[in-house]
């Protein structure tokens, strides 16, 4: 079994990593090869100790570089599920892989659009963060996808194989070409509603020609970077919509810890690298 499973590749997760190298520590860090867009798209970045008007792409550079002399990989799959056992955690993910771990440090970021109203609620019962997961229980049916980001293409490809007609909702810039069965939607999504299941996604504003402001639906997929860690992990203790941690960055459950942006304000570089690695230290002296 892992010492520990790392949530994220920003600068938290990768700070954790390198200390938890140091250390000795068997672990892994699930993320982006690309580790993260919030560091690749910073114009310049003028406050981060040691790097005066660095771009965010040179940032990343270096950062993957370091990984690189460090022997760290970045697990390219995305957590879907993190389940806290008996003395250890369970790890799934959206690509049905299943891991093992002595602990785990969240530091998964924040997402910066809101939930849709009603997404949470609805969370199973039509709503889903999963395209592989959940996708073939929409074989045949309509189904909107909100998707945050370019990078997550591919699951709405996926969907589109299966679902009779797929309504995207892209909420980024240059949706590449698409199959014949989805259209794209430049639409603010505000609410899902529906009695026992999801049946209508209702939009801020009036939406283009021949479209009304409620779309009829079987089910939402709502895909971004960052799935919250209220929803990632049971029982996890939240407030004020960011994961509550202690001075040792240590959650409310046992063996699991947080970092970064997903623990709360300030959003920045040094407070997330400082973060990740005071947990990579709980975790170490946890495993004693
Ligand atoms: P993130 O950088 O958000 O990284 C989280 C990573 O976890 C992502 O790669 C995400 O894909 C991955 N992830 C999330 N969920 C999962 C999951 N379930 N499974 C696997 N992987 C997952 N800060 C500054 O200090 N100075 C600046 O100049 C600056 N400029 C910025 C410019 C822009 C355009 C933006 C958007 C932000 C900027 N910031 C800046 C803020 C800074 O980017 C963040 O504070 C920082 O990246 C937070 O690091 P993090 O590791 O907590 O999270």
């Amino acid at each position: 079994m892992l010492d520990c499973i790392i949530v994220g590749s920003g600068p938290a997760g990768i700070s954790a990593a390198l200390t938890l190298q140091a250390n000795g520590k068997s672990f892994m860090m699930f993320g982006s090869p690309e580790l993260s867009e919030k560091i690749s798209k910073a114009e310049h970045i003028h406050n981060y100790p040691g790097l005066s008007n660095v771009t965010g792409k040179d940032f990343a550079a270096a950062l993957k570089a370091q990984l690189a002399e460090a022997e760290i990989e970045v697990k390219n799959e995305k957590v879907a599920g993190v389940y806290a056992l008996k003395e250890k955690f369970s790890i799934l993910t959206q690509e049905n892989s299943a891991y093992e771990s002595k602990t785990v440090i969240l530091a998964c970021g924040v997402e910066s659009i809101k939930p849709i109203d009603g997404e949470e609620s609805f969370l199973g019962r039509g709503v889903s963060y999963c395209a592989t997961c959940d996708g073939f229980l929409y074989k045949g049916k309509t189904i909107a996808v909100v998707c945050t980001t370019k990078r997550l293409e591919h699951e709405i490809r996926y969907l589109a194989d299966l679902a009779e007609k797929v309504y995207l909702i892209a909420l980024y810039k240059d949706v590449a070409p698409m199959p014949d069965n989805v259209t794209v939607l430049r639409k603010m999504p505000k609410q899902i509603t529906g009695a026992r299941r999801v049946e209508k996604l209702v939009f801020a504003a009036a939406p283009a020609e021949n479209l009304s402001a409620e779309l009829p639906v079987d089910g939402v997929f709502a895909l971004r970077e960052c799935i919250a860690p209220t929803v990632l992990v049971g029982g996890l203790e939240a407030e004020n919509g960011h994961v509550k941690i202690d001075r040792n960055t240590a959650t409310n459950l046992k063996g699991c810890f947080a970092a970064g942006d997903c623990t709360g304000r300030p959003y920045q570089y040094a407070k997330a690298v400082g973060e990740g690695n005071v947990a990579a230290h709980a975790v170490v002296e946890f495993l004693k």
